[in-house]
């Protein structure tokens, strides 16, 4: 009879897909499940790029995770052979005194981060497609840059297949239960598979499945919104990704292709999402105006009529901090959710240290901050 433990992965989107890769990797039987298919668009992993750091601007414990999540983005991509990672750095930009800034320039210098800070004038000289408000200081951070989600999510799904895990697409799991004499029942429309240990990575529809978490997951509709330079020079210096912390809240990626740039709002003004399965993917032209306002002021080299619009979901946590651990008296059930718009960066981490929690009950790795029950500080 076979000893290997038999771990289930419920929902192969940013976080499971790299947790069936870990797993697998690590000689588990695997089992995933995906509600669609891996790089679908109707959760929180589309939209065509990610922005990746290597700073963190509020919690000095998120570094040593992005440094993991850092080497692992290059060996899965080795083991791929598949392009999913472009460092063309990461410009973070905001108000010299706010508590943001100073955190991130402290927590950079610290931890011997690789960054070069630009004040106005040396912004304009090397990135002009930005305008720096007065008192307004830029950082870019030289290991950041994009990622691809669809694709990323597809080959750590397709990478973990290679490696034996079996995935169960077009199939949502309908409940979790624990099974008489240990382990995890998981119900489909298709019958109960047992397993020893569930991870659930079911990302906004987090709320659908485990409806009591210890801390609240609250599900927010993202809108993007693609805008096309009007000069030439907006790829010039290798077009970083960016990021405005207050009072502009915004965040920005040039597209792969060079053609675009994507513009993302922060959380404050995300509308609440009641169903995740009725999201209203339509955008009303009365939502524009924040961006056209944003382009107006700080990226006059952009179109402000948007070429392409699209809407994500994704889950918050009022401490902006992940749920990522067990469940409180459930040693079978391995939970990762509520990464409150910024977990792309840090899911091959992710799915490593659920590969820990899953085959040895622990991790090595400080994520004590991120437990189920941490309330965690506010970011
Ligand atoms: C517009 C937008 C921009 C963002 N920008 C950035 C960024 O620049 N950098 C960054 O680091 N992060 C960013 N984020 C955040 C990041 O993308 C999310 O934190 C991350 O994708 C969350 O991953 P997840 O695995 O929790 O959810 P998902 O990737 O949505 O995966 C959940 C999966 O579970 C499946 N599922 C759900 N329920 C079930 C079920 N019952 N049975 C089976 N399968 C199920 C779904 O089909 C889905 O595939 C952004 C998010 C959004 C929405």
């Amino acid at each position: 009879m076979s000893t290997r433990k038999r771990v289930a992965v419920i929902g192969a989107g940013s976080m499971g897909s790299q947790a069936m890769w870990r797993l697998a990797a690590r000689g588990a039987d695997v089992v995933g499940y995906d509600r669609y298919a891996p790089g679908h668009d109707r959760g929180a992993a589309g939209g065509e790029t990610r922005i990746f750091r290597a700073a963190h601007l509020s919690e000095p414990a998120y570094v040593p995770l992005l440094r993991l999540a850092d080497r692992l983005w290059d060996r899965l991509q080795q083991e791929t052979g598949r392009a999913l990672r472009h460092r063309n750095g990461s410009l973070i930009m905001g108000e010299s005194a706010s508590a943001p800034m100073r955190t991130l320039l402290s927590v950079s210098a610290a931890q011997g981060l690789d960054h070069e800070v630009l004040d106005r004038a040396a912004l304009a000289r090397r990135y002009p497609q930005h305008r720096l408000p007065e008192g307004h200081t830029a950082v870019l951070d030289r290991r950041g840059g994009t990622i691809r989600p669809e694709a990323s999510v597809q080959a750590a799904a397709g990478r973990a297949e290679q490696l034996g895990a079996r995935l169960h697409r077009y199939t949502p799991v309908r409940e979790l239960a624990p099974a008489a004499g240990g382990g995890v029942n998981v119900v489909t429309d298709h019958g109960t598979d047992q397993v020893d240990t569930a991870v659930v990575t079911a990302g906004p529809w987090i709320n659908t499945l485990l409806p009591d978490l210890p801390r609240a997951v609250e599900i927010r509709r993202l809108v993007s919104s693609w805008h096309i330079p009007t000069t030439h020079d907006w790829f010039a210096g290798g077009a970083p990704s960016f990021v405005r912390s207050a009072p502009h809240d915004c965040y920005g990626l040039p597209s792969p292709d060079g053609v675009s740039v994507k513009i993302g709002l922060s959380f404050a003004r995300h509308l609440p999402v009641t169903d995740p399965e009725r999201l209203d993917r339509t955008v009303d032209p009365a939502e524009l105006g924040t961006f056209r306002e944003l382009i107006g002021e700080l990226m006059p080299d952009l179109n402000p009529d948007p070429v392409r619009l699209s809407v994500y979901m994704e889950g918050y946590t009022e401490s902006g901090h992940p749920l990522v651990g067990h469940l409180p008296g459930e040693r079978d059930i391995v939970v990762l959710a509520g990464f409150s718009g910024s977990g792309f960066k840090f899911s091959p981490a992710m799915g490593e240290i659920a590969a820990d929690l899953a085959l040895d009950g622990t991790t090595e790795h400080a994520i004590d901050f991120l437990a189920p029950t941490a309330p965690g500080p506010v970011v």
